[in-house]
């Protein structure tokens, strides 16, 4: 099976879903990641500089999942509902042709975000081949009812190492934003575990107006997704 991220930022996927993707890496799945920004804006150095440092901080975090990356074309703030960056999402879901994309729910707190998503929806939507779409977590899990769990228990520390890729974003967030990101891995994974019965999971929920339809359960067994109330 073939998987693909749509993620607007170069540290997202750590936060949100790479404990599903190591599941899926150790199954032998295929997977890409793409951010849609270079990140410039999350940092003190100058945006040159820190869009370079960032890249190289998420293909060293790709390479913890063995995954296959794309990188961001363009600034933090800077992505819209624009033709050029609709253009960006075809070609991606052409080059992978993927049977699963994961990408953030339209109400997540960051504009990017929010933007990433809208592209992606309408990306799958004009497709030749259509994916199932899922939507990974809101961060810190705010207005966001996961409808389907993965156990992450065996794969949060992998999703942890990823995380320590980004050393810019890790000690920026904690100096500048108040906010230890390697707490809020172990927090929203144990939040989302007490929900499902597990000690650490991910929650996704599916689209169902666009991408293909026809989900099955054995897809997402292969995922190793649980339906809500369905974990042990
Ligand atoms: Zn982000």
């Amino acid at each position: 099976m073939k998987v693909l991220v749509i993620a607007a930022h170069p540290d997202d996927v750590e936060l949100l879903c790479a404990g599903t993707l190591g599941l899926l890496s150790r199954a032998g799945h295929e997977l890409w990641l793409a951010h849609m920004t270079v990140g410039d804006k999350g940092g003190q150095q100058p945006p040159d500089e820190l869009a370079r440092i960032r890249g190289e901080e998420a293909l060293r975090a790709a390479r913890v999942l063995g995954a296959e990356t794309f990188g961001g074309i363009c600034g933090d703030l800077e992505l819209y509902a624009i033709e050029q960056h609709a253009r960006r999402i075809g070609e991606i879901l052409g080059e992978v042709e993927p049977d699963v994309v994961m990408t953030h729910p339209s109400n997540d707190y960051h504009p990017d975000h929010r933007v990433t998503s809208l592209l992606v929806r309408d990306g799958v939507a004009a497709a030749a081949a259509q994916p199932a779409v899922l939507y990974m977590d809101t961060v810190a899990g705010i207005e966001f009812v996961p409808e389907l769990y993965c156990d992450v228990t065996e794969t949060v520390e992998l999703k942890k190492e990823m995380l320590r890729c980004h050393v810019s974003q890790v000690q920026w967030m904690a100096t500048y934003r108040h906010t230890d990101m390697e707490y809020l891995i172990e927090w929203t994974g144990r939040s989302r575990g007490l929900q499902c019965g597990y000690r650490y999971a991910e929650g996704f929920r599916l689209e169902r107006a666009v991408g293909r339809p026809d989900v099955s359960r054995s897809l997402l067994e292969s995922m190793s997704l649980v339906e809500a109330g369905r974990g042990r």
